[in-house]
């Protein structure tokens, strides 16, 4: 052994490095700095502003009237039955109005629920994964990234399905780490299956929007999500997801009217014809039509 290397003050150095490392690794004070975290992000805005037209109303009318007519199997939206869209959500906002009573606090709240677990899943992925400081780091980028904020300022079901992908993903690394995977393993993979199907349909199987080539795609969703956030409606039907005219068409004056030029950015589809349209590939093909334009406050459009 070396006399010189054993006199170097090593130890205490690297004790004051580490302490706010040791800190976080007890798993207790993270989750604790994460829960004050999302209390403070997702918790204050709980009740204002009002709920939006479209989408976001829809579906608290939907669950509010599964609550009124006691019917939690068949969904009704102004009395209609309302199909297309899968349960849980609703369940969770119906037992959220018969527990809190209807109101827009309690129209979010379960969403916001719905944050904290993802949050709580990214860390415990994070740190089965990569250790305290790996899971402590992801669960903090989750926390404060813009995208799940801008995905809960209206009701709509994918921060539960990013949760149950969390959880899928999560499982599914066990799964293959374990030479046999054990039985909570593969039914809990199944289970988490199950429910994001409940959530979101049979996209809780199939996921595929994280492949590079949908950037430009993806690109056209996340600025037709921020728009909605400063007050901005859907132009298109909810019924088949056709742009409606004139407001939801790139220029509802071109001469010859089709195919359009330009999708409008609310509409996010293009015409080709009277009754085709396609999704709108990249933001070059997308404008922000008169309608949007005053719904957002554009200057020269507001009145
Ligand atoms: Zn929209």
């Amino acid at each position: 052994m070396n006399s010189a290397e054993a006199t170097e003050p090593e130890q205490p150095r690297n004790q004051s490095v580490n302490r706010p490392t040791n800190l976080l690794s007890d798993w207790r004070i993270a989750v604790l700095i994460l829960f004050a975290l999302w209390g403070l992000i997702y918790m204050v805005g709980l009740s204002t502003p009002a709920l939006l037209d479209d989408a976001d109303t829809v579906h608290a009318e939907a669950a509010r009237e599964m609550v009124q007519r006691h019917d939690w199997v068949t969904l009704y939206a102004n009395g209609v039955r309302y199909l297309e869209k899968a349960p849980l959500m609703y369940w969770s906002v119906a037992t959220s109005y018969t527990m809190f009573g209807v109101d827009e606090w309690s129209t979010r709240f379960p969403l916001m629920l719905g944050v904290l677990c993802i949050i709580l899943a990214t860390y415990g992925l994070g740190r089965w994964a990569f250790g305290p400081e790996g899971g402590f780091a992801s669960a903090l980028v989750m926390t404060t990234a813009l995208g799940p904020y801008l995905f809960t300022r209206f009701l709509i079901p994918d921060v539960p399905v990013g949760f149950w992908l969390t959880l899928t993903y999560w499982m599914f690394l066990k799964s293959l780490e374990e030479e046999n995977p054990s039985r909570w393993v593969c039914w809990g993979l199944a289970a988490v299956c199950a429910l994001n199907v409940l959530t979101k349909g049979l996209i809780g199987v199939v996921y595929a929007f994280a492949a590079p080539e949908m950037t430009a795609e993806n690109g056209v969703v996340i600025a037709h999500e921020m728009l909605h956030t400063v007050g901005a409606t859907d132009k298109y039907n909810l019924a088949d997801d056709a742009p409606r005219f004139p407001e939801g068409f790139g220029d509802p004056g071109q001469i010859p009217l089709y195919p359009q030029r330009n999708a409008e950015l609310m509409a996010g589809r293009r015409m080709l014809a009277s009754d085709r349209w396609e999704q709108a590939s990249s933001l070059d093909e997308v404008v922000v039509g008169a309608a949007t334009a005053q719904e957002i406050r554009w200057p020269q459009h507001a009145e």
